[in-house]
């Protein structure tokens, strides 16, 4: 791909620039003009490893790459690329630290392989588009997302990470500037995570800096915020929300207020590849905080996060065909 890649580019570069031998340009870190994924494959008891859902993250990849008005890397390809660093990484191994009987029950310590395919692209020097993307996997052995003895703790953040129009719905690079930042001020403040609230009213909840959030209420529902074409459609949150639906458990997809999380949640998580299920501790805005099951991680929120994992790591039944073998 690269090689065919940078012929077409050294053909753009003839055609528009008087001067051949100008620099390319990175759109991608000059402009933000890019987007990326993140899955992980996960060890098996009988030392194999298969990957979470990654028909998933082809979809997605594809469809971030057309929203950039790029052309989308072929799901096939993506498929038979990353099952193909994984098989040349397969030694990165499986090395669990477990500090108690509860952490090796819910695999928290477990390694797994997280990949991250990524696309950029090249050109003249000014703001423009080439249709000749490049596509890169990486991946690195990874353990748990969050430091499991830090904080839990999440504060509203009143920066906007989407707005209507925007690309808030794509896996794109620039979209994670204000996040990082948000995340960083959080975590200053003795904060784990950072938690985005609409930008018109700065009063429904969206997501995290990099995970989507579910709130369990009084009444036993089961709320993720709706994505109204702002959130990132979360494979995570797809699937936590079909295994609390497996749970016979009512789930909806709609708009969260601050002010119902404060008053009305008992339970509340986040979800990602990286963050897996992570229970909250506690939401804090404008200064009132509602802390959940008194800090600590609540029934529901370790049912969901004990079945994930076990379907991860095979010490459940994949009852819905979600692993993929490498
Ligand atoms: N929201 C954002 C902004 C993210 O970056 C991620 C991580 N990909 C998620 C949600 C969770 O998505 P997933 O479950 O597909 O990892």
């Amino acid at each position: 791909e690269a090689a065919m890649n940078a012929a077409a580019h050294k053909e753009l570069m003839g055609s528009r620039n008087s001067f051949p031998e100008l620099p390319m340009v990175n759109y991608t870190s000059q402009y933000g003009i890019g987007c990326f994924e993140g899955l992980k494959a996960f060890p098996q008891k009988d030392g194999s490893l298969k990957l979470f859902r990654p028909d998933l993250n082809a979809l997605r990849f594809r469809e971030s790459m057309e929203g950039l008005k790029m052309p989308g890397f072929p799901e096939e390809k993506f498929l038979a690329a990353v099952r193909e660093i994984v098989k040349r990484n397969e030694n990165l191994g499986f090395r669990p630290e477990y500090q108690n009987e509860w952490e090796k029950d819910n695999f928290l310590h477990a390694n797994s392989i997280y990949i991250r395919p990524f696309s950029w692209t090249e050109g003249g020097i000014g703001l423009n588009l080439s249709s000749h993307p490049y596509v890169v996997i990486i991946t690195t052995p990874v353990g748990s997302y969050f430091d499991p003895d830090a904080s839990s703790k999440a504060i509203t953040t009143d920066r906007v990470r989407a707005t209507d129009h925007g690309t808030g719905w794509i896996k794109c690079n620039a979209n994670y500037v204000i996040p990082t930042l948000a995340k960083k001020e959080a975590m200053a403040q003795g904060y784990m995570e950072a938690i985005f609230l609409d930008y018109k009213e700065q009063k429904y909840i969206e997501e995290g800096s990099s995970c989507n959030a579910f709130f369990l209420l009084k009444d036993g529902s089961l709320v993720t915020p709706a994505l109204e074409n702002r959130i990132l459609n979360g494979i995570n949150r797809r699937s936590v929300m079909q295994l609390a639906k497996d749970e016979g458990v009512k789930v909806e997809e709609r708009r969260i207020s601050i002010d119902e999380v404060l008053s009305e949640a008992v339970e509340c998580f986040v979800t990602g590849t990286a963050a897996g299920v992570s229970y909250i501790e506690s939401v804090t805005h404008q200064g009132k905080t509602a802390v959940f099951n008194n800090g600590k991680i609540g029934e529901f929120t370790a049912n969901m996060l004990h079945t994930l994992k076990g379907i991860q790591y095979g010490a459940e039944k994949d009852r819905h065909g979600w692993m993929f073998e490498v």
